[in-house]
């Protein structure tokens, strides 16, 4: 199964208990930043360049929790950074889980394998590791020589004892669709239990040459989309269907929304145009019907999966329901 049983049944609670109660707006993962430091310089990434002076700071381990009780998703996404350079990253895990949360921890394996002994295996976590290529190109996006193979020896260590694992690639304008579909294969090889993919946006302090344009992500996924049944690919197929210009969705920004150390970052885990120190605020107080309406010129080339994804679990219906399950199934 690419998703956990468990998580469905998580998920599909929360959403009735949502609709009985005639919420509209509330999210659907929570993405955690406890801290923006990395061991790392990503060509593509943006955020340690937005947060480039305050890169050492780190949320509480009382505020990463408050954010976890406050938001009330199922699934909540530890990412950064490289969240295992968070101080209390352990004891986050575990609180987190405690309260019958689902985990996704991202990282870009540099330092997963020698601390795998400080978790523990769940069906409600799952390592989620960045690769971007194969390993000459992985190794010349991240920077670091050897660093494919050290995320690899990492995935099958923590495959080995037990832990779920999937993996997260950005689709930038130079990725060669042929390079992808080699590294899917040595992923799936390596027993991963699901592959992330999905296009690559950043609109602070980096070029813009290396994102696609919607023509170009378009063109790049009419092909990735045929691959849910050779891979274990965990981008789900509506949204697949979408990224290859099949289906027109609206974004639904508040879906995912993204608390770090500055605070609630809004509107979205993209564009920051302030960030609140509650999430009272954060909800009240972001225009969420501008950026919905794909109004702001600069969700104009956006495709994202944290804006897009929601969009489909909220307005899921039995036909979508019938195909996503099928499709959980690796069918
Ligand atoms: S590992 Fe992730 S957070 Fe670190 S620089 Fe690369 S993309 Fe950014
Ligand atoms: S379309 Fe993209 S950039 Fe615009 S609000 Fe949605 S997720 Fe953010």
């Amino acid at each position: 199964m690419r998703f956990p049983l468990s998580l469905y049944v998580s998920m599909t609670g929360y959403l009735l208990k949502n609709m009985l109660t005639g919420r509209k707006v509330f999210p659907l993962v929570l993405m955690l930043e406890p801290t923006h430091r990395c061991n790392l310089s990503c060509a593509g990434c943006g955020r340690i360049r937005e947060y480039h002076d305050t890169l050492d700071h780190e949320m509480t381990l009382e505020d990463c929790l408050q954010a976890v009780d406050e938001s009330g998703p199922p699934v909540v996404t530890i990412t950064g950074g490289e969240p295992l350079l968070y101080s209390r990253v352990d004891e986050l895990v575990r609180a987190v889980l405690a309260r019958g949360k689902h985990i996704y921890f991202c990282t870009n394996g540099l330092l997963l394998e020698d601390n795998l002994h400080r978790f523990r295996p769940s069906s409600h976590f799952t390592w989620n590791v960045h690769f971007d290529g194969t390993e000459t190109v992985h190794d010349e996006i991240i920077g670091r020589r050897g660093g494919f193979q050290r995320a690899l020896a990492a995935v099958r260590a923590a495959k080995k004892r037990g832990f779920r694992v999937s993996t997260n690639t950005t689709v930038y304008r130079e990725t060669d669709v042929d390079d992808l579909e080699a590294l899917f294969a040595q992923l799936a090889a390596a027993g991963v239990d699901g592959i992330l993919v999905a296009p690559g946006f950043s609109y602070v302090d980096l070029k813009g040459e290396i994102f696609l344009t919607r023509q170009e992500i378009m063109e790049k996924f009419r092909r990735i989309r045929h691959w849910s049944r050779r891979f274990p690919l965990i981008s789900n197929p509506i949204y697949l269907d979408f990224l290859a210009g099949l289906l027109e969705l609206d974004c639904t920004p508040w879906g995912n929304p993204t608390r770090n150390p500055r605070g609630w970052k809004s509107p979205c885990y993209l564009i920051t145009d302030t960030h609140f120190d509650s999430y009272a605020e954060f909800m009240a107080q972001t225009d969420w019907d501008h950026y919905a309406s794909g109004r702001d010129p600069r969700c104009e080339q956006c495709m994202v999966h944290c804006g897009y994804e929601p969009t489909i679990v909220r307005s899921m219906n039995g036909r979508n329901l019938f195909r996503m399950l099928r499709w959980n199934l690796y069918a």
